[in-house]
């Protein structure tokens, strides 16, 4: 008996943390899967890609700002079953970085103490990664 092959999908996600242990979360725009979520800012690492590079790439894109030195190695991955695809979503942990955070995507983007992430709809995916934060940042 053989299993059907599940579509693996690889997304890289920061935790970008201020001063204030507020993380930085972002809205899923209108006519994406998933729309209207607060996802922390990342995506899908592309085929030939090292996921350091996407978190780059991604956080350029969608933020424009610059995570090359400061970003920590992931401390803890989220891994989710949808229905059409299996996530892996390894969550960096970004202190610093250059350039100020801005929405470049027409994505709304707010700053929000880990505690208070249980108070918005997020993707499925991303809620066991809420108390792992806690655990690091406090509530
Ligand atoms: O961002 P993107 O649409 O490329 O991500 C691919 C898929 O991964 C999304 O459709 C969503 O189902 C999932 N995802 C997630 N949590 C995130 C980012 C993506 O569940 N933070």
């Amino acid at each position: 008996m053989s299993a059907a092959p599940i579509r693996l999908v690889l997304v890289v996600a920061a935790a970008l943390v201020d001063s204030d242990g507020r993380v930085l979360m972002a809205q899923r725009p209108e006519g994406k899967a998933l729309a209207g979520l607060w996802e922390f800012p990342g995506g899908k690492v592309e085929p030939g890609e090292r996921p350091e590079e996407t978190l780059i790439r991604e956080l350029a894109e969608e933020l424009g700002i610059d995570v090359r030195e400061p970003c920590l190695a992931p401390l803890t991955f989220a891994s989710h079953a949808y229905p059409d695809f299996h996530l892996l979503m390894p969550l960096y942990i970004c202190r610093r970085w250059e350039g100020i955070p801005q929405s470049r995507e027409g994505q709304a983007l707010r700053w929000q103490r880990p505690g208070g992430l249980r108070d918005l709809p997020m993707p499925p995916a991303d809620l066991p990664l809420i108390p792992f934060l806690i655990d690091l940042l406090g509530p």
